[in-house]
């Protein structure tokens, strides 16, 4: 049987569009399609993370702002700071793309692609979608080639998750010429060394605006450095100020509207974490590869154990996983640009892939955290002590779940913004419970996919049901759904399963390349994310249904769940050989 739409309607290729169309309706950027452009950029980039940061990590440790500005500049030289930059202001402006390939590039150091990440992305973006001609003339040339460094300072002491709720306040000097800045900024990354901040206050007490302010402005000064768990070589300091003078002409876009830019960034950040984490899980696996081919006990080396392979293998499907969602999100916005590039209509394609940044957040964040624990586990007891690399990234990955939105924010946001889209009739969401009426009345309308990765490919068609089903039961509390966070997160994290099944398995049906090791991650892979699906579908559904309801539908849902489990063995001992031969992640491009 051909494969069964979700809507009856061709569903238009937009954010959030993969709940709805079939597995591999369409095609989307993957990593096998880079340009021999974009690989020199990657490769320039690694080059330059493995020579310059890698090798001088260790005086990360002590704050070295000395060593972080020369690494700026050096990127800056190399072109890797100016890609989100337009060429008019003495950028490159490249396509989202090769900035996630230039973010990926720089995953050697957690607290280096932590300080490259403040400055590229939410500290000059905002200058770039949102300055005047008169802003971008004055900062962008510098920030691009890494004679100033920027950051961006929204959290305060008080106000973290709920940003607008801050009380740094500018109100007009007598002159008529200065904001009178007061208050404080928290953790802000570059905070001790940057010349460049973007920073949101109330104007009046009220306004949500953002400010530029430039190092040296009177009344501003920075605080000491946080004591940190991990990422022990950025800059997290406080900003202060104190009757602060800032410049009228330092207003960031219109007061009033800064939530817009604060939001906004924060979409671009949250993609780049996962390119950086994409970039990140290839570190830690080759390290945890290395380990287990030498550690030898009961007289081979662990690798050879089962267990030890199934986290090699869990490794390397969770990598092609986060790597495939991050480049079809990226190449989708490019494609949602297309030819233009006034700053609002790139700003308006980013927003429309919102739903796939958050998702991207999180799975970013913790995938990678678990990929580094079971790496650290493979290391034993020497993963626990600081001569090894991982144990360092075990500390420096533990805040990407709390910064660019905590992980329990993003949760939320997922399906708030999916039901918002189907309620303004952008996402074919009511359509689609309606089809599955039908096919639940009639199962032979239910997908039935043939050949290739078929059961993996049903798997996830039958995902996207299970979101579908119990987002319909959870649209039935109305607005009381906005306070039942149990629901939102669990209907989020079906909705990550989606994505990452969707994505992976469209990627690898578009090549022909290593079909046997990729049908292999995707079985291992699915096998896994089809669980996780199902049972964050059951929690969100026995969480809304009235009591009379709950086996009957649940009934109902089990049959979108009916499947032959696969031997996972067979799955791993598709991946491993491959691992070890490349010592770490398989897939080249
Ligand atoms: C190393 C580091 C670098 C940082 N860099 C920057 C930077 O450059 N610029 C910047 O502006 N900020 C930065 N931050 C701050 C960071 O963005 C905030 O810490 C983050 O947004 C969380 O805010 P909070 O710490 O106030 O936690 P809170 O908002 O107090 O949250 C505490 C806990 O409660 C949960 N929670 C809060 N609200 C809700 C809710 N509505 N529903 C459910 N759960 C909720 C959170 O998810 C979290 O688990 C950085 C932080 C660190 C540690």
């Amino acid at each position: 049987m051909a494969e069964a739409h979700l809507s009856n309607t061709e569903v238009p290729d937009r954010g959030g569009s993969f709940l709805f169309q079939p597995v591999g309706a369409r095609p989307f950027m993957t990593p096998e399609k880079f340009t021999s452009d974009q690989r020199q950029f990657f490769r320039t980039g690694g080059e330059f993370t493995r020579v310059e940061v890698v090798e001088k990590r260790d005086r990360f440790v002590d704050h070295d702002y000395g060593l972080l500005r020369d690494l700026i500049g050096k990127a800056g030289e190399l072109g890797l700071l100016g890609v989100d930059v337009p060429e008019e202001y003495g950028g490159l402006g490249l396509d989202k793309v090769t900035s996630m390939l230039v973010a990926e590039s720089q995953a050697g150091d957690g607290s280096w692609a932590t300080t490259f990440g403040a400055h590229t992305g939410i500290g000059t973006l905002p200058i770039v979608f949102f300055g005047t001609p008169a802003q971008k003339a004055k900062y962008l040339p510098d920030l691009a080639a890494g004679r100033k460094v920027a950051a961006y300072a929204l959290s305060e002491a008080g106000s973290g998750s709920d940003a607008l709720g801050a009380k740094t306040t500018a109100r007009l000097a007598p002159d008529g010429k200065h904001y009178v800045v007061n208050g404080g900024k928290m953790w802000i990354t570059n905070g001790g060394f940057a010349d460049v901040y973007v920073v949101f206050l109330k104007v009046d007490g009220g306004g949500f605006t953002a400010f530029i302010v430039e190092r040296g402005t009177p009344g501003f000064s920075t605080g000491r450095e946080e004591h940190k768990l991990g990422l022990r070589g950025s800059s997290t300091t406080p900003l202060i100020f104190e009757d602060a003078l800032v410049p009228v002409e330092n207003v960031l876009g219109e007061i009033g509207k800064g939530h817009k830019i604060a939001f906004n960034i924060l979409n671009v950040g949250r993609l780049k974490l996962a390119a950086f984490s994409s970039g990140g899980m290839k570190w830690s696996l080759r390290t945890g590869t290395a380990y287990a081919a030498q550690r030898k006990q009961f007289g081979k080396a662990i690798a050879e154990f089962g267990l030890v392979r199934e986290k090699l293998a869990r490794a390397a499907a969770n990598t092609y996983a986060v790597e495939s969602m991050t480049y079809r999100a990226a190449g989708a916005i490019d494609d949602a640009i297309g030819d233009r590039s006034d700053a609002a209509h790139v700003m308006a394609s980013i927003e429309e892939y919102a739903v796939e940044a958050s998702i991207m957040k999180i799975t970013g964040s913790e995938w990678m955290f678990s990929l580094i624990d079971e790496m650290l586990q493979i290391h034993g007891g020497n993963g626990f002590v600081t001569d090894y690399p991982v144990e360092r990234a075990y500390r420096d990955n533990r805040v990407n779940r709390i910064f660019e939105g905590t992980n329990e924010i993003n949760r939320l946001l997922i399906p708030g913004m999916i039901f918002k889209r189907a309620m303004r009739g952008q996402m074919p969401l009511m359509e689609a419970v309606s089809r599955l009426d039908e096919e639940l009345a009639d199962p032979k309308f239910f997908p039935a996919p043939m050949g290739r990765l078929a059961a993996e490919r049903r798997g996830a068609e039958m995902a996207k049901r299970e979101f579908i089903f119990a987002a319909r039961w959870a649209a039935t509390l109305g607005p009381a759904l906005e306070q039942r966070q149990e629901v939102l997160a669990a209907l989020a994290d079906c909705a990550i399963e989606v994505y990452a099944m969707d994505s992976i398995l469209g990627r690898t049906l578009a090549t022909d390349d290593r079909p046997e090791l990729r049908d292999a991650l995707c079985r291992f892979f699915c096998a896994e994310s089809r669980e996780r699906a199902i049972d964050r579908a059951r929690t969100a559904l026995c969480a809304v249904l009235p009591a009379g309801e709950v086996e009957a539908q649940l009934e109902q849902l089990s049959r979108l769940h009916r499947y032959t489990p696969v031997n996972i063995m067979e799955a791993r001992e598709g991946i491993v050989p491959s691992v070890l031969d490349t010592g770490g992640y398989p897939i080249a491009w």
